[in-house]
């Protein structure tokens, strides 16, 4: 029986004293089959020259040449440049960093290896702090067999330890063991290699295997693996699913006195989406366990309306109910309409914000643990420490994306506290930022999903043009017309510049003055997100009652705010944003009955990308075809956002490049679930390291 590269500890090795065991650790890895799995992220290719005149751009690559002159330059930043030539062509190396010493090595006619990625500076390569070597004239360039494996690591563990490490795991891997945990039927029917050939070429490329081999992606050796990585990942969120669904909940049975009087008054009948959705959430809610769903729905498809029916229900089953937004405006918002829906069935709902006068706080809250509040609205004020509910069956969350899984999880415990029988409520989450199907299912394994894939009759499709900056007169004149002779409202959007929100708000400022100069027979308002809430709170509700005709701001409008009569946007640089952001900016205007209007003003010459992703916007209304595009064009951490990506951090696999193996992921996950837990188990030990953070709610 051979021995298993798990059970032998990472210490056995040579170099291996407490400090880079402890390195080790840190990365996750604790015995031998822990480092065998710790895949390189990259690789180098360092045998052989690559001649100046065939760099790329954006490619690493080794360069050998001499060089012709270095000067220190002023240009934004202080920097030493020196140029070389090997022939073929001219390139220079940029060090901002630098001392008088190292200018002084920089001599005329000296043979220099650099090793790095070539940038184009105009119309030259650079190689901004390359590795760097100098040679005697005589000397040939120094060259590496093979490819170089890059490994991810942590501080003062070197890419020398490492490799060294692997050398010698990868030969007892000749003797021992590692496991293979994927069914032989799965490795049969996808033809994937043997598992010990996967880890011995990703480690040690063979030297006629080459460079874009591997970075293609296609090798199946790479999708050995990154499939078994996809199966362990979604195992372990099914793991949470099933964990959850050992919980007790109280059972609501659809009694829709409420809810169906609520649907009768109406002026309008609920979509066929919108009553697919009720009934999916129902049937939920009637069973012992607490429901785990997320609503997604387009901008405007009526999601607030399914909350409130399926939060009636709660009502007629006598629990409470809670619904929390991320905004204080948009809290109040969804307590108007909750109260009109409320007040003829007799209901009580209560509004909690944090703006709210100490009186008014301390009867919310007095009625709320009473339970006399059957319906509650609010903010994050909602899970404070002093909020406690008498029953609360039901939370629903709005605009999830908004919220930190944390934040999230503190409400959900307000619901059993208290109270003896433990149970839990259940929870709805709903969400305007389509995520494609494939992604969703990976992302949000955890939950059911419910799709409203259908808006209201009768809206108006938003007309989205493209447009350069340099029309911006054009557009303020435009402007002038629709807010005087049409009484239409307009948004002014300026959007995020370099990630600083301190520099967002300074332009939004600057454009209000300068918006304000030029149209001064408008009544111009500025919102941003470095003003105070109450501040902010009273811009939009004077933009709201249509005091303001041109609102500037920043990209804090994007959600949920209803304003009708506010029918033509204008995005200045939208070039910036992702896809679904800007449909979401862009879902702030078109509700009301008049045509609405989107001008996508960019600045400067637009890239390839930008171009088909502003074209993306011009061409559909339909979030789901954008968040598609979205995720073909910029992957899938942008679509998901940063917060949602801290949960598909695969350390191999890659969503957009794997998606195609996703169907087959989710079969054979399920089989190895339902059928071998032991492997299952292996299998989160071998790819999951933090199981805990992978859950959304
Ligand atoms: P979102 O899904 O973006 O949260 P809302 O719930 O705010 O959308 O609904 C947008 C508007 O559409 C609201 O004014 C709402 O009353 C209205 N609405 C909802 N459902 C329907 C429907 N079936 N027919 C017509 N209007 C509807
Ligand atoms: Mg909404």
């Amino acid at each position: 029986m051979q021995t298993r590269l798990a059970g032998i500890g990472v210490d056995s090795l040579k170099g291996v004293g407490p400090k880079v065991a402890q390195k080790l650790e840190q990365l996750g890895i604790k015995n031998l089959e822990d480092l065998l799995f710790h895949l390189p992220y990259k690789y180098q290719d360092r045998s052989r020259v690559c001649p100046i005149g065939e760099l790329r751009q954006g490619e690493s690559a080794l360069v050998f040449g001499q060089i012709e002159a270095a000067d220190i330059t002023f240009g934004k930043r202080r920097s030493l440049v020196c140029r070389i030539s090997d022939g073929s062509g001219l390139m220079d190396i940029r060090l901002f960093y630098f001392s008088m010493a190292q200018k002084k090595q920089f001599i005329r006619g000296q043979y220099i290896q650099c090793y790095g990625q070539a940038t184009l500076v105009g119309r030259r390569y650079s190689m901004i702090h390359p590795e760097l070597t100098y040679l005697r004239e005589q000397d040939s360039p120094v060259l590496e067999q093979g490819l170089k494996a890059i490994y991810p690591s942590t501080d003062g563990l070197q890419q020398r330890i490492i490799s060294s490490l692997m050398e010698q795991a990868l030969t007892q891997l000749k003797r021992a063991r590692v496991r293979e945990l994927l069914p032989e039927k799965w490795l049969t029917s996808l033809k994937f290699p043997p598992l010990v050939d996967a880890l011995t070429t990703l480690h040690k490329p063979p030297l006629d295997l080459s460079l874009s081999a591997l970075q293609s992606g296609n090798h199946p050796l790479i999708q050995r693996l990154a499939f078994e990585e996809l199966v362990a990942q979604h195992i372990a969120m099914l793991k949470i699913k099933h964990r959850g669904q050992q919980r007790l909940a109280a059972s609501i049975p659809e009694k829709s006195n409420y809810a169906a009087k609520l649907i009768s008054d109406l002026p309008f009948t609920l979509t066929t989406a919108q009553q697919r959705v009720i009934g999916e959430i129902e049937k939920d809610m009637a069973r012992k366990y607490p429901m785990m769903r997320l609503v997604q729905g387009d901008v405007g498809s009526g999601k607030t309306l399914v909350a409130a029916c399926v939060m009636l229900n709660v009502v007629s089953n006598t629990h409470q109910a809670a619904l929390m937004a991320p905004t204080e405006i948009l809290a109040e918002q969804h307590f108007k309409a909750f109260a009109n829906w409320c007040k003829p069935l007799g209901i009580k709902a209560v509004l909690l914000i944090s703006k709210m006068s100490a009186g008014e706080k301390r009867d919310a809250l007095a009625a709320i643990e009473s339970g006399q509040a059957e319906i509650v609205i609010g903010t994050h004020a909602l899970f404070q420490n002093q909020v406690i509910f008498k029953d609360l069956a039901l939370v629903v969350i709005d605009e999830q994306h908004r919220f930190g899984v944390e934040q999230r999880k503190a409400l959900l415990e307000k619901g059993w506290g208290d109270n003896q029988k433990q149970l839990h409520p259940h929870q709805l989450v709903m969400t305007a930022t389509p995520i494609p199907r494939t992604l969703a299912q990976t992302a949000y394994a955890d939950l059911d999903l419910s799709v409203i894939d259908e808006l209201p009759p009768g809206r108006k499709p938003i007309q989205t043009v493209v447009m350069s900056d340099s029309k911006r007169d054009a557009v303020i004149e435009r402007v002038r017309q629709a807010c005087l002779n049409d009484k239409r409202q307009v948004y002014w959007v300026c959007t995020l510049i370099e990630d600083s929100e301190e520099l967002q708000c300074q332009a939004a400022e600057a454009t209000y003055e300068q918006l304000q100069t030029v149209l001064s027979s408008l009544r111009v308002g500025l919102i941003h997100g470095r003003m105070k809430p109450a501040e902010k709170q009273r811009v939009m509700q004077a933009f709201k009652d249509a005091e303001i005709d041109l609102l500037v701001a920043t990209t804090v409008i994007e959600v949920g705010v209803d304003v009708p009569n506010a029918s033509l946007m204008i995005i200045e640089n939208p070039e910036r944003l992702g896809l679904s952001q800007l449909h979401q900016l862009r879902g702030r205007v078109g509700r009301g009955d008049k045509e609405s209007h989107c001008l996508l003003m960019y600045h400067g010459q637009l890239s390839k990308n930008a171009q088909q992703r502003l074209e993306v916007m011009r061409s559909s209304n339909d979030g789901f075809v954008i968040a598609e595009k979205d995720l073909e064009l910029r992957g899938p951490g942008e679509v998901l956002g940063t917060r949602q990506t801290g949960a598909l951090e695969y350390r191999f696999a890659d969503l957009v490049r794997d998606s195609h193996l996703l169907t087959d992921v989710y079969l054979c996950a399920d089989e190895i679930l339902s059928a071998q837990d032991v492997v299952a188990e292996a299998l989160c030990n071998r790819w999951v390291r933090h199981a805990d953070s992978l859950s959304q709610v």
